[in-house]
């Protein structure tokens, strides 16, 4: 059994398009959609109908999900984040927009933790650095956890025989990682708006009964995005970064 795990694709429905077409020659049986699936792109909408569709989802809110469904206020955005959260609102679906409204801020799934920002503050906290991770470690039980928000792909594995903090790894494209007993937090990196100065999509593909885990990246037609970004009334730093990776 392996689950697509994606996160943070950010009304960007191209890099997800060619995400799911990737993953598709790799095989999964579910998905685990780790938050913000708006925000910042052109196709917020298209987005959602899209994740909506996907097999065995499990999806959780990212605080931009929150942001635009009314869920948390939006003063503690930045600028960039406040203009792209009024741009969604004004062009989502009012199906869509309950949908993330209704969405959980962490669950439990086969034995694993799926959030979006971290298990001790599922919508805001950035998991950047093993010390944060580890004390995050006290707020899941299962012996994985997911999570995205950062845009980052990053692995932590903790054994607390090997000592206090948990080592950290920054995976490459297709690197496989196997797991016995450790405790583990995965970030697939994000599908929509990557901030690891590597443009491609980025996703990862956990095997449940091998106990792996692969991110991988993927091109996509960036330059078709930044034009619908360009043409959308959405701040141009929305468009540029994408090409630039941060
Ligand atoms: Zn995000």
């Amino acid at each position: 059994m392996r689950a697509l795990v994606i996160s943070d694709i950010h009304g960007n429905v191209v890099a997800l398009r060619a995400v799911l077409r990737a993953a598709k020659e790799i095989g999964y049986d579910m998905v685990y959609c780790l938050g913000d699936l708006v925000g910042y792109g052109p196709e917020p909408d298209e987005c959602v109908s899209r994740i909506r569709e996907l097999p065995g989802l499990t999806c959780v809110m990212g605080n931009h999900d929150a942001a635009v469904s009314g869920y948390i206020s939006i003063d503690s955005f930045n600028q960039d984040a406040q203009e792209s959260v009024h741009w969604v609102v004004e062009h989502m679906g009012a199906e869509n927009l309950q949908f993330l409204n209704h969405l959980p801020d962490l669950m439990v799934k086969d034995g694993g933790t799926i959030t979006h920002g971290s298990p001790r503050n599922p919508i805001w906290e950035y998991i950047l650095d093993s010390y944060t991770a580890r004390m995050n470690y006290e707020f899941f039980e299962t012996q994985f956890c997911f999570i995205g928000h950062s845009h980052q792909p990053i692995v932590f594995r903790y054994r607390q025989m090997d000592g206090i903090l948990p080592n950290w790894y920054i995976p490459i494209n297709g690197e496989i990682f196997e797991f016995t007993d450790e405790r583990v937090i995965l970030n697939p990196g994000s599908v929509g708006q990557p901030r690891d100065r590597d443009p491609r999509a980025s996703f990862g593909i956990f095997d449940l009964s091998q106990l792996t885990w692969t991110v991988h990246r993927v091109t996509y037609n960036i330059e078709k995005v930044q034009k619908q970004i360009e043409e959308s009334g959405l701040p141009e730093r929305n468009a540029i970064r994408l090409s630039e990776g941060w």
